[in-house]
């Protein structure tokens, strides 16, 4: 998904895109990041992976390895965390306290950890304000669980992502693969399906479509042409701020 055929902000019309957010919510494996990927590249937006903050959040409690009550020690994690979502080259990095944790924040102990403190109230709080100032700053693509339904319900075109659990496990195992990574089959789909229940049935900001949401499976579809009926629809809600490039 080169930019060089993307769709391009239109000459002097920056200010007029700051604010505009588009959520792209969705459970593990639905093909969100990669959408929200696409559709940054082709806006020329920046982009914010919501789901690496909790990653990080769960990475710097394991990191912390101290004995504590678990909730607090969360808390802790998620206040005043120095992440970057930065883009080089081709690939989004992501930078936590100076340091690239893009690979090791996929970790699968990361991603169940990642699940854990996210149900925490507190440690939800800790992390809106820091997803509302990027989006306000810049005019961002945020993926994740609840940036149409909580983080930006305000947003005028939102996307939910969907698709079949088994294809949803397959694309889990096949990243995995693709970056090498040794797994249990049989405990990845368990984890998965643990991941998504604790996700859609916690009492904070679980996950679900908004009422609004444009809803997308995208089970028997490629990344490109999930992209592409994302474009379709930002072109028709947002067509006065962006333009073929
Ligand atoms: O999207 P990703 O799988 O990286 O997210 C990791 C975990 O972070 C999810 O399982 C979910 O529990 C949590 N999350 C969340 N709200 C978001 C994004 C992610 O609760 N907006």
């Amino acid at each position: 998904m080169g930019a060089e055929k993307g769709m391009g902000l239109r000459q002097g019309s920056r200010r007029k895109s700051a604010g505009i957010v588009i959520p792209v919510d969705g459970p593990a494996g639905s093909g969100k990041s990669t959408a929200a990927k696409g559709i940054a590249e082709r806006l020329g937006f920046d982009y914010l992976e919501s789901g690496a903050l909790y990653r990080a959040v769960g990475y710097r409690v394991l990191k912390k390895n101290r004995e504590g009550d678990f909730e607090s020690l969360a808390v802790d994690a998620a206040r005043d965390l120095r992440f970057e979502c930065r883009k080089e080259g081709s690939e989004w990095r992501n930078v936590l306290d100076g340091e690239d944790v893009t690979g090791a924040l996929r970790d699968e102990a990361i991603s169940d950890m990642a699940s854990r403190v996210s149900a925490i109230s507190g440690v939800r709080a800790a992390l809106l304000d820091f997803q509302r100032n990027f989006g306000r700053e810049r005019g961002a693509v945020i993926d994740g669980r609840d940036i149409g339904t909580v983080v930006f319900p305000e947003a005028r075109l939102k996307f939910f992502l969907d698709a079949d659990i088994e294809v949803r496990i397959q694309r889990r195992f096949a990243e995995l693969e693709a970056r090498g990574v040794s797994f249990h089959p049989d405990r990845l789909r368990e984890d998965l399906k643990r991941r998504d229940e604790r996700d859609r049935h916690r009492a904070s900001a679980p996950l679900r479509k908004a009422e609004d949401a444009v809803e997308i499976d995208t089970s028997g579809m490629g990344v490109d042409r999930v992209i592409e009926v994302m474009v379709e629809n930002i072109r028709s809600v947002y067509g006065e701020v962006i333009e073929d490039a």
